[in-house]
């Protein structure tokens, strides 16, 4: 089987029809979303549509959860706070709905989805210390899956655990060997933050035991115009063009 795994769209509908318009070329036969559809830009209400029409399975994000009333935003950055409270302004009831009832995690083949760390949808995986803690966590589960695949960060990341070394592999492609389990993020469909502004997305090939990351242009300035048009914060409107 071949999966794509994308996560973060965040309301970039620019960016989530440029992703699934490569993804239509490359042979897949199931899309994951790491979480995070919506929070930041201008297009919840579509983003989500979209997500549901394409049949793509998908997880809560921390974005999500605050953007249904799930939980509080005291936590935030007052730019994605706003977001936030913008986005629930907008939802439509049954897009409110669809968002509230996503799974945290999904567990398919020999691998498992989830947002932000294993333990917690809101916590990171950017020290060593989150590293080994996810790779503990992941060996703990029923049936050892091989790959965690994470978003949260957007950061587009590939770990290997080999022996008790966690090990960065930065090639664009990946082979999954049989004797490592792996942490991977296929970095953001719609708010890059690894200074490519590019959408970011990967394609795990179950029998080739492979990851490709893959990188798609977009309209970066339709998707800021609708961000400053709809009265949002123009510094995430900014970030954009810089891949931040
Ligand atoms: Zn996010």
């Amino acid at each position: 089987m071949r999966y794509a795994v994308i996560s973060d769209i965040h309301s970039n509908l620019e960016a989530l029809s440029a992703v699934l318009d490569g993804i239509a070329h490359l042979r897949i036969q199931r899309v994951f979303c790491l979480g995070d559809v919506v929070g930041y830009n201008a297009n919840p209400n579509e983003c989500v549509e979209r997500v549901r029409d394409e049949g793509i399975h998908c997880i809560m994000g921390n974005h999500d959860s605050r953007s249904v009333g799930l939980e509080e935003t005291d936590d935030f950055n007052p730019h994605a706070a706003e977001a936030v409270r913008w986005t629930q302004r907008r939802l439509s009831e049954e897009n409110r709905e669809l968002l509230k009832n996503l799974p945290r995690r999904i567990r398919e083949d020999d691998f498992v989805l989830f947002h932000g760390s294993l333990d917690d949808p809101d916590r990171y995986i950017l020290t060593r210390r989150d590293v080994m803690d996810n790779f503990r966590m992941l060996n703990g589960l029923p049936g050892s899956p091989r790959i965690g695949f994470f978003g949260h960060t957007h950061l587009r990341m590939a770990i290997a655990l080999v022996g008790e070394a966690a090990i960065i592999e930065n090639e664009d492609n990946v082979t999954i060997r049989a004797d490592r389990s792996y942490l991977v993020n296929p970095g953001s469909v719609g708010q890059p933050r690894d200074g490519d502004p590019r959408a970011s997305f990967c394609v795990y090939d179950g029998e080739e035991r492979t990851i490709a990351f893959y990188r798609v242009e977009y309209d970066i300035r339709t998707c800021q115009k609708k961000v400053l048009e709809a009265g949002l914060p123009s510094w995430l409107a900014e970030r954009l063009a810089a891949g931040r």
